[in-house]
């Protein structure tokens, strides 16, 4: 699973590792994965869906951080059949677009909403206020 690191997810686990809230290396460990576990959450992956010749359900594989890296496996492990490649969706996009994402980059920086841009209004008159009915944010900040 290739990935490149993006600056706000490295600052997110440069924080954890700075932070003094710990009392030992294991809860450092554990808040660092669980981070890495949002962090990847935020992001699209790809799976290769597998065929085998005579047409019966094969076995599929994910996940790949780009279809090059899917086809490489494919090809790496080439035992027959015919494979497609699906694009899957980062779940926590879709949640964050409902829930909001707090201080996370593309989303409302103002610290009460954290909803997509989305959400904010596109009207001059309303300067962009959120339309999410219990948030108080005015204007979508970047
Ligand atoms: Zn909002
Ligand atoms: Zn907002």
């Amino acid at each position: 699973m290739r990935l490149t690191p993006r600056k706000e997810e490295v600052s997110a686990v440069v924080a954890l590792l700075e932070s003094q809230d710990f009392d030992s290396a294991d809860q450092m460990a554990k808040a660092i994965l669980k981070e890495a576990g949002e962090i990847l959450q935020m992001r699209d992956w790809f799976a290769l869906a597998h065929t085998w010749n005579d047409g019966s359900r094969g076995l599929n594989w994910a996940p790949f951080g780009n279809e090059s890296e899917a086809v490489a496996f494919a090809n790496k492990i080439a035992i027959g059949g015919t494979a497609r490649i699906i694009k899957l969706y980062a779940p926590g996009v879709t949640l964050a677009n409902i829930d909001g994402k707090k201080g996370w980059k593309g989303y409302c920086q103002d610290a009460e909403c954290g909803h997509a841009p989305n959400v904010h209004s596109a009207v001059a008159a309303a300067r962009g206020a959120c339309h999410i009915p219990t948030c108080p944010c005015g204007q979508f900040r970047k």
